[in-house]
């Protein structure tokens, strides 16, 4: 199993994880743990047995390069159409790799990402970017765009509540500008974790300091209910803020940042 991948799910036809119709994978194993986290069946970097509705089942699955490569490329008609509208939107379709962390897998997924760069399919990755900066680079040379979440940037809350190391993400974060990699920031804003003003002041100074291409708020409800339920933890009870919260902040970035900002409701 040492040079397999492990996923949970291959979404096909998917319009929000990039630019274009999408191929999403989502890789397991994730080092942090995000009390809102919406995928709890791809934390573990190992499958995983639940019980849904009173039957038995296993979250995960081992797939070599090989077997990874010839489902990604069933949709290759779709990795073909050029997009129609400007910036990001003019991008074609492609991979989306995403989790759990993807880049967790980088070392296993390597030969991965260089087989579809050569086929010359669009890769975009979906990243908390927790992950140790020799992950990171080897991705950074196959992948062209970076989905990169911004969460809490006190670095004792992000310890505390993440489980993450703040150094390593911002470390992180200005190597992929420092190598000119596009960037797209994603904030999910939660009610009691991420909303918080000194919170988003903090994050509107990451903005400013490294200009992406664009932000996504994302608001985030109560997901995954069920699989927590299958996994036999306790689901998230979370406090969902408000649609005028999410429009002011949105405000809030542009006119700070002078950067894109985008409600994105999941
Ligand atoms: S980074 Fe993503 S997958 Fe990992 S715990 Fe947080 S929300 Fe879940």
């Amino acid at each position: 199993m040492k040079d397999q991948i492990v996923i949970t799910n291959i979404q096909r036809f998917s319009l929000h994880d990039g630019p274009g119709i999408r191929t999403t994978v989502f890789c397991k194993g994730c080092s942090l743990r995000c009390p809102w986290c919406a995928n709890p069946e791809n934390l573990e970097a190992q499958p995983e047995k639940y019980v849904k509705d009173g039957k038995p089942g296993v979250y995960g699955r081992y797939l070599s390069c090989d077997e990874l490569y010839g489902e990604i490329m069933k949709d290759e008609i779709f990795y073909r159409q050029q997009g129609k509208g400007a910036g990001l939107e003019s991008l074609p379709g492609g991979v989306t790799w995403s989790g759990g962390e993807a880049l967790l897998q980088a070392d296993r997924l390597e030969p991965l990402f260089r087989r579809l760069k050569e086929a010359g399919v669009h890769q975009c990755v979906e990243t908390c970017l927790f992950v140790p900066a020799d992950r990171l680079a080897l991705a950074m040379e196959y992948i062209d765009l970076f989905y990169v979440d911004v969460k809490i940037l006190d670095r004792q809350r992000c310890g505390d509540i993440l489980h993450g190391n703040l150094d390593r993400y911002l470390a992180n974060v200005q190597t992929l500008f420092e190598e000119g990699k596009s960037v797209v920031f994603r904030v999910p804003v939660i009610g009691g974790y991420t909303d918080d003003d000194e919170n988003i002041g903090r994050i509107i100074e990451l903005i400013r300091q490294y200009p992406p291409l664009k932000v996504e708020l994302i608001k985030e409800h109560n997901l995954g209910q069920s699989k927590y339920i299958s996994l036999g933890k306790t689901p998230p009870d979370l406090h969902t803020v408000t649609d005028a919260f999410m429009d002011c902040m949105k405000n809030e970035v542009e006119m700070d940042t002078g950067t894109a900002a985008e409600v994105c409701r999941v």
